[in-house]
């Protein structure tokens, strides 16, 4: 007897439809797995054996083989569980298995449901592969149910769920939805002077462009760091999805929650892995790099961090995206994101300081900026300064803008990059190829003059001269101003030259 079911697998941070085929002969007893099944789908047998028998059903005494479709697809995880379960209930004549479902789950031994990550990447393939009816733990019910025009069906139970395939029981409601608390944000109002800095990140938020602070300890880059999360732009659907994706891929989605609209901020440690920032490792996860999909990596103390791993920065930072190879597969993940990073002018951080004499020699100096390369520096776009308050700025009671009023203008900016790059698969000022630079960055005569100056007198490399024009654009663009004019050019230009102190 053969039956075949349908489920769904996670290659990457999409989902893949997979046929599981069982069949039945009247042979020896025996339970085998066929298809590229990785160790936790090879395990199923033990924990559907068990899942089976003990949810009151008959686990039948016979030559069982498994076949998992497409072949050449590596299958992971324990989300196949319940297809197989299914499966051979319906091979073993002891239910009647509708065949245009697809079904998702892993089993505990005693027959419950257990909820799996990657959830929506493969409810939006099985609508992609026109599958109408999906069936899966209730406690997934809720982020699949983000998928339109898939019917959503929760259960807790093997038993559970063959009694609402059968018809004897209704399916249980789907738990709504819970919007993440909003996490309390820094507020720009609260960082005193640093009005250099806080424009800085004002642009580089409304282009999406990546920074490197430089300044001594105690001057505030991580605070302001802190802050930019309050001023990034509104998220656009599209983009709320395929983050959303990428955190369900990466099993950190909080049960019953929805579509994450706010950017995400990663802040990792610098003592982590090149693996935990791009990705990879046994089961492959995306790494950090990915998770600041559409949002914001911050590297606190760059130079602290391991320089290999500073150095798979540069496949993420070009392309968007990263790959990873494991075995004979290969997974890449989307990772388009702005740096933003800090650190001392040298490891005692009192380099530039009027006041404090540095202690470092130039070798020690030297080697502390050295950890972060050349290909590295030449993919920042603005290098700030941020010095060590006066007293007179310490002392001052005023306050500065709030981050509500630079968020309206970054979201007016991003407004108008959407606009412009409407025909484009792109979001911001950053993203622009060569031949975009070249079509929406046109400066006049005057502007060009102060580009050639620059050019020799900084010795910009050609990404570095690109860069420039990118946030230049950017600054037009916050001032809604069609042209990009010298000032913005100046201004962009000044953003370099904190690099060449
Ligand atoms: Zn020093």
């Amino acid at each position: 007897m053969l039956a075949r079911v349908r489920g769904c697998t996670i290659f990457g941070v999409e989902g893949k439809m997979v046929d599981v085929e069982v069949y039945l002969s009247s042979q020896l007893p025996s339970f085998d797995i066929v298809g590229l099944p990785d160790a936790a789908v090879r395990e199923a047998r033990d924990r559907v054996r068990a899942a089976v028998k003990n949810s009151s059903f008959h686990f039948p005494p016979q030559r069982i083989i498994v076949n998992l479709a497409p072949a050449d697809l590596k299958k992971e995880g324990p989300q196949l569980d319940l297809a197989l379960a299914l499966g051979i209930l319906f091979a073993s004549k002891q239910l009647e298995v509708p065949t245009d479902w697809v079904y998702l789950g892993e089993l505990a031994l005693d027959g419950t449901l257990r909820p799996v990550r990657g959830v929506l990447p493969m409810v939006m393939a099985a609508r992609e592969a026109g599958c109408r009816n999906l069936l899966l733990p209730l406690a997934n019910a809720a982020e699949a149910a983000l998928v339109k025009g898939v019917r959503i069906v929760g259960a807790e139970s093997l038993e559970q769920a063959v009694a609402i395939l059968s018809g004897r029981q209704i399916p249980p409601p789907i738990p709504a939805y819970k919007q993440p608390n909003s996490i309390k944000q820094d507020d720009f109002q609260v960082v005193k002077g640093q009005e250099n800095a806080k424009r800085a990140l004002e642009v580089a938020a409304a282009g999406g462009h990546n920074v490197l602070m430089t300044g001594p300890p105690g001057s505030g880059k991580t605070m302001l760091a802190r802050c930019v999360p309050s001023i990034l732009p509104p998220m656009s659907e599209e983009e709320s999805l395929e983050t959303t994706k990428i955190y369900s891929a990466a099993g950190l989605l909080p049960e019953n929650s929805g579509l994450i609209t706010k950017r995400p901020f990663r802040s990792p440690h610098h003592t982590l892995t090149p693996t935990a920032l791009c990705g990879g490792g046994h089961n492959p996860r995306p790494g950090e790099v990915s998770l600041a999909h559409n949002g914001v990596l911050f590297l606190d103390e760059m130079p602290e961090f391991r320089r290999e791993t500073l150095e798979v920065l540069r496949q993420p930072l070009e392309e968007g995206t990263v790959t990873v190879t494991r075995l004979q597969s290969s997974y890449t993940y989307p990772s388009r994101f702005m740096l933003l990073a800090s650190m001392n002018p040298c490891p005692c951080g009192m380099l530039f300081d009027p006041e404090v004499e540095c202690v470092c020699t130039q070798r020690q100096i030297h080697n502390y900026r050295h950890k972060i390369s050349g290909p590295l520096l030449d993919r920042i776009d603005i290098f700030v300064e941020v010095a060590r308050l006066r007293y007179d700025e310490v002392a001052g009671t005023g306050r500065g803008e709030s981050s509500a009023e630079i968020a309206a203008r970054v979201a007016a900016a991003r407004a108008r990059q959407l606009k412009r790059f409407a025909k484009h698969s792109l979001t911001c000022n950053a993203q622009m190829s060569g031949q975009q630079i070249q079509s929406y960055c046109k400066p006049d005569a005057a502007g060009r003059d102060l580009l050639r100056n620059a050019f020799t007198r900084l010795r910009l490399t050609a990404r570095a001269y690109d860069r420039i024009l990118k946030v230049a654009r950017t600054i037009a663009d916050l001032e809604a101003e069609k042209n990009i004019l010298p000032k913005h050019l100046a201004e962009a230009i000044s953003y370099r030259q904190a690099l060449h102190y």
